[in-house]
């Protein structure tokens, strides 16, 4: 029997004319994603049609296709002559496994080809008692029932399908440009660069690394979130910043209460340069209001002061317990808790200021050349490239 996998696109019904644009961007993310696996791609009516090569595994796709931004919801379903006959006796043949477990069902019809003779209501009618015919067991249910058979006559077929896989929702990745998310190893910042990506963006990612204080373990954690990522993402290009002379430099020169808000400063600098280079468009980061003490408003104005790109704080009016939640959804806290230590946690004053004053930290920024240390660590920053 022949099988389709229909994927439908989510927002992008709202997008009017960028529509097809959008849905051509769509349709490329899914065959990068399934590369051998796909015969056949094309899109009609917000649902792109996904056909696959003999030896795919439709389950594996479908689980593959549920990390794929854009999409509201996929099925797989048979594809069946525009026959009432062939249909209703195809739906039970084609749902078996699926009809034989459940109690309840209902059967839906969409007609979007309005020259097919029968209304929908009457399909649904034809179909529902069919099934009930060769499924004893079973009772029409429309409220709650255990599976909705649904039937689709569309232009060239007739398509049967039952139940429906939630989508990962969003937009599709790249559909709304590129921007820069810098990374640490936490919880966080992976979870603001899943998230900015499930809008559209795709991502380079900036990592600051710190040898000898912070470890090759804790590169390599960064390497893996990164990764993670791009599993919803696609390929991601992390640069990694080494940051140890730098720090040392902020150390020794400016007062220790304002450090980490100097150094997240030269951080967001840097990582502007970067950004720039890579024809990225704005900055990501991970912080929340109030977190910690460099996450406090007046904090976050002092950081964010230094750059003219955008900065996207996707967290930043989220409890920790929420991003934790996601965190877990996504697959990336296992990794986010394993104890290596960060560039930041290094270096942390033990007063730092909550209520930072932009003159006074300028004032003790001015100690040092921010410039040289700036360009310095820009010039000594190297690519890995990271997909999943
Ligand atoms: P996270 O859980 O993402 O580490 P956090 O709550 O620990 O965040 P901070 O350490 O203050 O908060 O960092 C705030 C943000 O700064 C991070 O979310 C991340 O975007 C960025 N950041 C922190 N450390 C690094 C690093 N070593 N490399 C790149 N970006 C970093
Ligand atoms: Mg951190």
């Amino acid at each position: 029997m022949k099988e389709v996998i229909l994927a439908k696109c989510g927002e992008l019904v709202l997008k009017g004319l960028n529509r097809s644009n959008f849905e051509n961007i769509l349709m490329n993310n899914i065959k990068q994603k399934l590369k051998d696996d796909l015969k056949s791609i094309r899109s009609a009516q917000s649902t792109v049609y996904i056909e696959l090569n003999e030896g795919a595994d439709p389950d594996l796709v479908v689980e593959k296709l549920t990390k794929v931004f854009g999409i509201s919801s996929i099925s797989r379903a048979g594809i069946f002559e525009k026959d009432i006959e062939k249909i209703k006796k195809g739906a039970c043949e084609y749902l078996r496994d699926e009809l034989t477990l459940a109690k309840t069902f209902k059967v839906e019809s969409k007609r979007s080809d309005k020259k097919f003779p029968l209304k929908s209501p009457e399909i649904s009618a034809i179909t529902g008692g069919e099934i009930l015919k060769n499924f004893r067991h079973l009772k029409v249910d429309v409220n709650n029932p255990d599976i909705v058979v649904t039937v689709e006559i569309r232009d060239n077929n007739a398509f049967v399908h039952g139940a429906r896989i939630k989508g990962a929702g969003g937009m599709p990745t790249s559909s709304n440009g590129k921007a820069a998310v810098l990374i640490s190893g936490g919880i966080d910042s992976p979870v603001a660069a899943y998230m900015m990506a499930k809008r559209g963006l795709s991502l380079d990612a900036i990592h600051f690394f710190s040898s000898p204080y912070t470890s090759e373990k804790a590169k390599e954690k960064v390497i893996e979130l990164t990764r993670i990522i791009s599993g919803y993402a696609g390929k991601i290009n992390l640069h990694i910043v080494p940051f140890t002379q730098q720090q040392l430099e902020i150390k020794k020169m400016c007062k220790n209460e304002h450090m980490t808000l100097i150094m997240r400063r030269m951080m967001m600098q840097i990582a502007e340069r970067i950004a720039k280079k890579n024809r990225c468009d704005g900055l990501i980061t991970g912080e929340s209001l109030g977190q910690v003490a460099s996450q406090t408003l007046l904090a976050l104005a002092v950081t964010g002061e230094c750059v003219k790109m955008p900065i996207l704080r996707p967290l930043v009016g989220m409890d920790k317990e929420e991003i934790v939640t996601i965190a877990r959804k996504i697959g990336t806290f296992e990794t986010s808790i394993l104890p290596y230590e960060d560039c930041c946690t290094v270096f942390v004053p033990k007063h730092p200021t909550t209520k930072p004053k932009l003159s006074s930290i300028l004032e003790s920024e001015s100690k040092i050349d921010m410039e040289y240390w700036i360009q310095k660590a820009v010039d000594e920053t190297y690519v890995i490239e990271v997909s999943e």
